[in-house]
């Protein structure tokens, strides 16, 4: 079994209601372990809509590139629409920040996460649920990596239960 962080975002339809869809197709390969509350982000890039942000931890058997074809698939399910645009809005963005130990740098795949260091959006909902996590390729705790961020834009709207608690299906 591997530990994996993932991090969800949202910013086109019913966000709430993505994150949750997201959560429970992980429900299938993944256990999931932990979820952080959400928050509300201002995009990083050019200007659109606001997202909802959260980081999960999950035990699965899945291997890197078997749980980002799952992912993939799972986004295209919410609606999100193959597109080269890099900063179109999404419905559902899923994201592998870290699997296990593994440093890996490949066309398709790329762990930890390469912006996850500078992106408040992941780091204030990792630090809830993971906040001494070291990074493997950068050796530094996540709280660490936070503090070298601006986080300002970055919102809690939920407690840390509301996958425990709120059911949207
Ligand atoms: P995005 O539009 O930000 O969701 O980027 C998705 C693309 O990034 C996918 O086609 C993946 O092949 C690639 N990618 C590279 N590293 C990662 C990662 N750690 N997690 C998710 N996608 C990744």
């Amino acid at each position: 079994m591997a530990t994996v962080y993932l991090g969800l975002g949202s910013n086109l339809g019913d966000r709430m209601a993505n994150l949750h869809f997201g959560l429970h197709c992980l429900e299938t390969p993944c256990v999931i372990e932990e979820v952080s509350s959400v928050y509300e982000t201002e995009p990083v890039g050019p200007p659109q809509s606001l997202f909802y942000n959260a980081v999960c931890r999950v035990e699965t058997e899945l291997e890197p590139l078997q749980l980002l074809g799952f992912l993939k698939a799972v986004e295209r399910e919410a609606g999100r629409e193959d597109t080269s645009e890099r900063w179109a809005p999404r419905p559902l963005d899923i994201d592998i920040l870290f699997y296990d130990d593994i440093v890996t740098e490949t066309d398709e795949l790329t762990v930890p996460h390469p912006r996850l260091h500078e992106r408040a959006f992941v780091l204030v909902p990792l630090t809830e649920i993971a906040a001494e996590l070291r990074h493997p390729a950068l050796g530094k705790s996540v709280r660490e990596l936070l503090s070298t961020v601006q986080s300002t834009g970055v919102r809690q709207i939920t407690g840390p239960d509301w996958f425990a608690t709120e059911e949207v299906r």
